[in-house]
């Protein structure tokens, strides 16, 4: 089990840890800043730093096969490098690819109460993020969408998070907006995204600490990925 730094703070750049397991795939710490791929946002990239300043280029950070558990996997093409099991390491993450991440994943939360529809789908990459919604077509008005979402963001309020349990989302189904991926039941809690007056959803990812900090941001563009998904593709402006 690894804990979760980032789920507390999402700035942390650097931390220490020490090896949990070595695995071919990838290293298993005793805690990680290294958010692992999953709800759309993509694992972080970085570097284990070892006591003699090896550096290992991490590549990719993935859920390992527990509970809480990341997989810290090198970087293709790194020279192979064995820590050993109780050895402690410095973690740097890549954090302006990070920021970028956390900006534009906050900005989908924006969005998606901009464009009043059930969720279908969404991705993030450090360039740009997308949702995909089970609405008409005619519906969906770039400048529309780009305008409100700006609006929300520009009353710049902080974001909070919030811990509820399994039965008191059971008893508020109207709380999950994205219908391809539920949140985790089973481990006791959920964690909640809070945007006040704005948005509350169940999220496990990263986010700025004030919608503010997103910044104004723009439609790329919008089409039909099928019948029941209608693609909104954004990007930061600034
Ligand atoms: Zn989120």
């Amino acid at each position: 089990m690894t804990e979760l730094l980032f789920r507390d703070d999402a700035y942390l750049k650097t931390a220490t840890a020490r090896v949990l397991a070595v695995h071919d795939r990838g290293l298993e710490l005793d805690r990680t800043i290294f958010y692992p791929l999953g709800g759309g946002q993509p694992g972080d990239t970085g570097f284990l730093v070892r006591a003699s300043g090896e550096r290992i280029p991490i590549g990719d950070a993935r859920k390992g096969a527990t509970l809480d558990s990341v997989l810290h996997i090198p970087a293709a093409g790194a020279a192979p490098v064995r820590p050993q099991v109780g050895e402690s390491l410095n973690l740097e993450i890549d954090w302006q690819r990070r920021y970028a991440l956390m900006r534009l994943h906050t900005a989908l939360h924006v969005m998606s109460c901009v464009v009043i529809a059930p969720v279908t789908g969404g991705n993030i990459s450090p360039d740009k993020g997308r949702l995909d919604f089970d609405i008409d077509m005619a519906l969906l008005d770039a400048a529309k969408i780009e305008r409100e979402t700006n609006a929300l963001i520009a009353r710049a309020l902080d974001t909070e998070t919030v811990w509820i349990t399994d039965e008191e989302l059971d008893a508020r189904p109207d709380l999950v907006k994205t219908m391809s991926v539920q949140p985790p039941r089973g481990v006791g809690r959920v964690r909640l995204l809070k945007i006040p007056g704005i948005d509350l959803q169940p999220c496990g990812g990263t986010h700025v600490r004030n919608i503010g900090e997103i910044g104004p941001i723009r439609v790329l563009k919008i089409r039909s990925e099928g019948k029941h998904n209608k693609r909104v593709e954004i990007a930061l402006a600034g």
